[in-house]
């Protein structure tokens, strides 16, 4: 079975001459953490919900080996949208402000 990757690894390799696999393992650097999420093996639509309401996504977190690194990548690159650490985008946003202000 042709995976997304494959295809596009594919297409590249016949149409430049480049490292392919240097490229995607450069891609994947300090997302070696996401192998343990919680999330990636329970219905990904669960920490993207529609309200704003109390969501289960953010009690799963809770129990996620890698919340704290998820939460940090998640802040770090501004993630605009769904759960990330257990945190919605608003709640992440505060805490980014609050360590702003502590690192000052
Ligand atoms: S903490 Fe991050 S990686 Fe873990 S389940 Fe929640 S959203 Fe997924």
């Amino acid at each position: 079975m042709m995976t997304k990757t494959s295809a596009v690894r594919g297409r590249i390799a016949g149409s430049a001459d480049i490292d392919i696999d240097y490229l995607f393992s450069r891609l994947s650097e300090g997302l070696e953490w996401q192998k343990d999420a919680l999330c990636s093996q329970i219905d990904p639509e669960m920490w993207f919900p529609e309200d704003h309401g109390p969501s289960p996504a953010k009690r799963l977190c809770g129990e996620c080996l890698v919340k704290q690194e998820c939460l940090d990548y998640a802040i770090e690159n501004n993630e605009m949208h769904g759960i990330w650490g257990g945190m919605t985008r608003k709640e992440r946003r505060k805490l980014a402000l609050k360590r702003q202000a502590e690192a000052s």
